[in-house]
């Protein structure tokens, strides 16, 4: 089965050619970042308006590069939720218009769904049930992964998502949008031990996370210097952050791998693509001996060939979607 996948969520226009859920024959992406860069986040009616002028060249080129004509794509998959309604109306029309034009079926892909699955792409031994941390911009899920297309959300962020965090902290630091990236690299050079902040737990709800009181103690910290007339490392700031939020990940994770007894475990989403977070997750896995499984950076961030991934797993389990697929701006996992 060959699929035609179309990603436009947020401010990534992608789409990617995949071959039976894990063979990805192209993985096409134009991202905005430099466009939202000036105006220190995504600006979604610039984001809706530049997926209208890419998406045809995206699916092209995705086309091929795959060395594909449509003539060969069994099914088209497409991101129809959660996201901004405008970026993602903007793929699910292209992907109505290619289905209704070429008669193929339409599989509507959750985007949550989609960064999970892209752990299928480069481990063709991962099969479910397993454990699937996601951290991306609007989402901090634990999630147990029953089978293909099944889901329990086993905790979840009460406030802000990991990577929102890291982008709002990068800002006060001034390091600039999108600032995930930009904290890893400079946290490098930084001391984690410089400055000690909160662990955020949530009373009663043992796997969920909390980051806004991490990111309000940052700033807090941030304004103390200034009144002071201190200054501060960027690094040994970023180095602390990044070690209070790698913690919370990394120890609710293996408190369910733990106490569910699976010894399965996989991160997804663009927080994923983090070192720290990486490392620090090896070393837990590695010590409980269980098997850990990540995508590469590219495929962590949003994409299309993790959308095809997760379309063909949908697709042969018969989901179809009509004509009348509507962009679905908070569409919850699990939910059709
Ligand atoms: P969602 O998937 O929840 O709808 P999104 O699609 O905007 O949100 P992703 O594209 O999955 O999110 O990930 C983007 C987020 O990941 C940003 O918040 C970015 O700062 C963060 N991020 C990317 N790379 C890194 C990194 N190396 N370290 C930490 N955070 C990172
Ligand atoms: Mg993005
Ligand atoms: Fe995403």
């Amino acid at each position: 089965v060959t699929i035609l996948a179309i990603e436009s969520s947020c401010d990534e226009t992608a789409a990617a050619v995949v071959r039976n859920g894990r063979e990805v024959l192209s993985n096409v992406i134009s991202s905005q970042i430099d466009l939202h860069k000036l105006y220190g986040g995504v600006v979604p009616e610039i984001a809706s308006r530049k997926h209208i002028e890419k998406i045809n060249q995206v699916i092209e080129e995705a086309l091929k590069e795959a060395g594909k004509t449509l003539d060969d794509i069994d099914a088209i998959g497409v991101t129809y939720g959660p996201g901004l309604v405008g970026a993602l109306l903007v793929g699910v029309a292209a992907a109505k218009a290619i289905a209704w034009a070429r008669k193929i079926p339409l599989v509507g892909v959750h985007h949550i769904e989609g960064h999970i699955s892209a752990n299928y792409i480069e481990h063709p031994d991962l099969e479910p049930p397993f454990l699937c941390l996601v951290a991306s911009g609007g989402h901090t899920h634990l999630v147990k992964v029953e089978d293909y297309g099944k889901y329990e959300i086993l905790g979840r962020t009460r406030d802000d998502a990991a990577g929102e965090a890291y982008d709002k902290v990068a800002r006060a630091i001034g390091l600039g949008y999108p600032g995930g990236p930009k904290i890893d690299r400079i946290a490098k050079e930084g001391n984690p031990d410089a400055v000690k902040f909160p662990k955020a737990k949530v009373d009663g709800a043992e796997y969920d996370f909390s980051f806004s009181g991490l990111k309000s103690a940052v700033l807090n910290y941030i304004n103390g210097c200034k009144m002071k007339g201190e200054s501060f490392d960027p690094a040994d700031l970023a180095a602390s952050f990044q070690k209070a939020v790698v913690e919370v990940l990394v120890g609710n994770s293996m408190k369910a791998a733990e106490e569910l007894g699976i010894s399965k475990f996989a991160i997804a989403g663009g927080v994923a693509s983090n070192s720290a977070l990486r490392a620090a997750m090896i070393e837990a896995c590695e010590k409980r001996k269980m098997k850990f499984y990540r995508p590469s950076p590219i495929l962590c961030t949003d994409n299309a060939a993790m959308i095809g991934a997760a379309a063909y797993y949908e697709y042969i389990s018969g989901a179809r979607a009509g004509l009348d697929l509507n962009a679905v701006p908070n569409l919850k996992l699990g939910e059709r």
